[in-house]
C-alpha cells in the first residue's frame, strides 16, 4: 500500500490514561482510538495485526477439531437464569430489556448460549465429541478499564466449546486445546508460560492460564527455576510449595504461661510487646465458611490464601468471620483468638510443622499464651498447604527454588466438567440408551490483549518490533527522497515486485523528510526497511534493515526479492 494513502495517523502526543507501554504505542502508532471508557475502534494497521492473530489462531482451531461458528452477542436472560449466573454473575454483566420489556444481555462469554444449541441438536452418544468455537465481540461492564485494550468492556475473544460423552473423552479434549494454545502463543512468537489457575469446585489441575511474561503484568505468578511447574499466584488453589526444611534439634517443652497483653492484638504488636519474632508466633484466623465457622493456623510471618483453604473445604462461599462469629467460637474479642478451647472445626497449616513453645493467642480478652505446644495444649486433626507461596521455597515436584514473575493473562483453557449441562440439562443418550449429563470443557484467547502483550515484550524506544508473523506489513520501502525521479523509480520496481510476489509492503511515497519516514516505520515496527538513498542507488544498491536486530544489509536491486524471501520464510519455519 501507498503510505500516501494510508489511513495511518501517527501521532507523538499520548492522552494522559495511557499507562503502559503498549497502550500509548498502539496510540502513537495508529492502530487503536478510543470512542468512550474502554471502548476502542481499531483502525487499519491494528485490525490487520487483530486478523493476522485470529488467522492463527483458526489454523491451530481446525488443526485441534474444532468448528467454527458465530452466536448471537444479544442472549436472553432466561439462559442465564438456567444456569444460575443471571443472579451470580455480579455487575460486568450489561443487562438491558428491549420494547417488549423482556430482559437481554451482552455476551460477556457464550456458555449458555453454545450449551443451549448443542442440548437441541445433539442427542445420541454417537454425535460425541463436538468441539465449536467462535470469535467474537464480548461485553464486560469493567468496573476500571485500563491498559487500552489489554482490559477494555468491548473486545474480541476466540472462545472454543467442547462436549464429551466421557470423562476420558473430556480430558482428550483439554490435552488438545492446551496443545493447540501452546502452539498458538508459539507462533505469535510470545514468551509465555502456561500456569496452573483455580479450578474451584471442579478441583484437580483442570484450569491453565496463558500468561504472557511482562513487568506489566496484573498477575503474579510462581514458577520453579528447573521443572515445567508454575501456576497463578492470585488465584492459585494450584501454588503449592512447601516452606523451607528447617533444622529439627529437639527442644525442651516449657511450661505453658498466660501473659496480660492489653490491647495487643496484631502479629506485629505481639512481636514487639513480647519481644519474639512472628516464626514463633501462630496466627488463628477464624473463616465463615458457608455460614460455619473453621480455624485456620498458620505461622506468624504467612499468610492465609483463602482460595486454597476453600477449595480445601469445598465450600461455596468463604469469608473472614466477623466479630460476633469470632466472639461465638473464642469467647473473646477479635485479636486473641488461640486454638485452645476453640469451638471449630480447626486445620493447620503445614508452616506449624517444627514449631514448639509458641505464642497463641488466650481466647480471652487481652491475654495471649507463651510456650504453647501441639499435643500437649490441643491437637488438630487436620494439616493442610493453605499459605500464600513465597519466592525461595521450594517446588514440590522436583525441589529446586520457586520464583516470582509478573504476567498477563492472554488465555484459559478450563474443564467445566458438568456445571452448565446439569444445570441445562444438556444431555444424551449413552450406548445402552440411557441419559447421561454431558462433560464441557471451554478454551478461551483474548484478541486484542495478545496485540498488546506482544507489544509489552517487543518494543524499544523508537515503537513497536513485530514479529514477523503478526506484522500488519513485513517490508517498508523508503525512498529517501521522492522526488527524485531515479529513487522514486526504483522504490516503485521493488515495490511491484514484491508485491506480485504476495508480501505485504508500505511504499513511502509521502513528501517527507528522511527522518519523519524512518521514524514512522520504526513506530510502526514493519520488520524489514529498504531504504533507498542516493549513494547506493548510484552503484544500484539498496540497503535493507532488521527492526529488531537492526542488522543492516546492502544489497543490489536484483537480490532484494531473493532475500525478502529467504527471511520471511526462514522467520515461518
Ligand atoms: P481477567 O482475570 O483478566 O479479568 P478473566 O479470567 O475474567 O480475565 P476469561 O473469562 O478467562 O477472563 O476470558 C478469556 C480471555 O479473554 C482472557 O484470558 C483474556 O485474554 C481475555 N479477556 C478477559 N477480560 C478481558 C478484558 N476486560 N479486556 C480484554 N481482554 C479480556
Ligand atoms: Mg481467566
Amino acid at each position: 500500500m501507498r503510505y500516501s494513502e494510508m489511513f495511518l495517523p501517527t501521532v507523538r502526543e499520548v492522552p494522559s490514561d495511557a499507562e503502559t507501554v503498549s497502550h500509548k504505542l498502539m496510540i502513537r502508532a495508529g492502530m487503536i482510538r478510543k470512542l468512550t471508557s474502554g471502548i476502542y475502534s481499531y483502525l487499519p494497521l491494528g485490525y490487520r495485526v487483530i486478523r493476522k492473530v485470529e488467522n492463527i489462531i483458526r489454523e491451530e482451531m481446525h488443526n485441534a477439531g474444532a468448528q467454527e461458528v458465530f452466536l448471537p452477542m444479544v442472549q436472553p436472560a432466561e439462559l442465564w437464569q438456567e444456569s444460575g449466573r443471571w443472579v451470580h454473575y455480579g455487575k460486568e454483566l450489561l443487562r438491558f430489556t428491549d420494547r417488549h420489556d423482556r430482559e437481554y444481555c451482552l455476551g460477556p462469554t457464550h456458555e449458555e448460549v453454545i450449551t443451549d444449541l448443542v442440548r437441541h441438536e445433539v442427542k445420541s452418544y454417537r454425535q460425541l465429541p463436538v468441539t465449536l468455537y467462535q470469535i467474537q465481540t464480548k461485553f464486560r461492564d469493567e468496573i476500571r478499564p485500563r491498559f487500552g485494550v489489554m482490559r477494555c468492556r468491548e473486545f474480541g475473544m476466540k472462545d472454543a466449546y467442547s462436549f464429551d460423552a466421557t470423562e476420558e473423552g473430556a480430558e482428550i479434549n483439554y490435552e488438545k486445546m492446551y496443545a493447540a494454545y501452546n502452539r498458538i502463543f508459539m507462533r505469535l512468537g510470545l514468551k509465555y508460560r502456561a500456569v496452573e489457575a483455580d479450578s474451584g469446585s471442579i478441583g484437580g489441575s483442570y484450569s491453565h492460564e496463558f500468561m504472557v511474561i511482562a513487568s506489566s503484568g496484573e498477575d503474579a505468578l510462581v514458577f520453579c527455576s528447573a521443572c515445567d511447574y508454575a501456576a497463578n499466584l492470585e488465584k492459585a488453589g494450584a501454588a503449592t510449595g512447601a516452606p523451607k526444611p528447617e533444622k529439627t534439634e529437639p527442644v525442651k517443652i516449657l511450661p505453658r504461661t498466660e501473659v496480660h497483653t492489653p490491647d495487643i492484638k496484631t502479629i506485629e504488636d505481639v512481636c514487639a510487646f513480647l519481644n519474639v519474632l512472628p516464626v514463633q508466633v501462630v496466627k488463628t484466623v477464624i473463616f465463615n465458611a458457608d455460614g460455619s465457622p473453621v480455624v485456620a493456623l498458620v505461622r506468624g510471618d504467612e499468610e492465609i490464601n483463602p482460595i486454597k483453604l476453600k477449595n480445601y473445604l469445598g465450600c461455596e462461599v468463604l469469608e473472614l468471620a466477623k466479630d460476633d462469629m469470632i466472639r461465638e467460637v473464642t469467647g473473646a474479642p477479635r485479636g486473641f483468638a488461640g486454638a485452645i478451647g476453640i469451638k471449630a472445626r480447626m486445620i493447620e497449616d503445614y508452616s506449624l510443622a517444627n514449631m514448639s513453645n509458641f505464642v497463641m493467642g488466650a481466647n480471652r480478652e487481652d491475654y495471649h499464651l507463651l510456650n504453647v505446644n501441639r499435643g500437649r495444649d490441643f491437637e488438630v486433626s487436620e494439616c493442610a498447604d493453605l499459605r500464600f507461596v513465597r519466592e525461595g521455597d521450594t517446588c514440590i515436584h522436583c525441589g529446586s527454588a520457586l520464583k516470582f514473575a509478573r504476567g498477563i493473562e492472554v488465555g484459559h483453557v478450563f474443564k467445566l466438567g458438568t456445571k452448565y449441562s446439569q444445570a441445562m440439562k444438556a444431555v444424551y443418550l449413552d450406548a445402552n440408551g440411557r441419559e447421561q449429563v454431558m462433560i464441557m470443557g471451554c478454551y478461551g484467547i483474548g484478541i486484542g490483549r495478545t496485540v498488546a502483550a506482544s507489544i509489552e515484550q517487543n518494543h524499544d524506544d523508537n515503537g513497536i518490533i513485530w514479529p514477523l508473523p503478526i506484522a500488519p506489513y513485513q517490508v517498508a520501502i523508503v525512498p529517501v527522497n521522492s522526488d527524485d525521479a531515479r529513487m522514486a523509480q526504483a522504490a516503485e520496481g521493488l515495490y511491484q515486485a514484491l508485491s506480485s510476489r504476495g508480501f505485504e509492503v508500505i511504499m513511502d511515497d509521502r513528501n517527507e523528510r528522511a527522518g519523519v519516514k524512518f521514524k514512522d516505520a520504526d513506530l510502526i515496527g514493519i520488520p524489514y526497511r529498504i531504504t533507498i538513498g542516493p549513494k547506493n542507488l548510484a552503484e544500484g544498491k539498496v540497503e535493507i534493515r532488521e527492526r529488531g536486530s537492526g542488522a543492516m544489509n546492502v544489497l543490489p536491486l536484483e537480490q532484494v526479492v531473493n532475500f525478502i524471501t529467504g527471511a520471511v520464510r526462514k522467520e515461518n519455519e
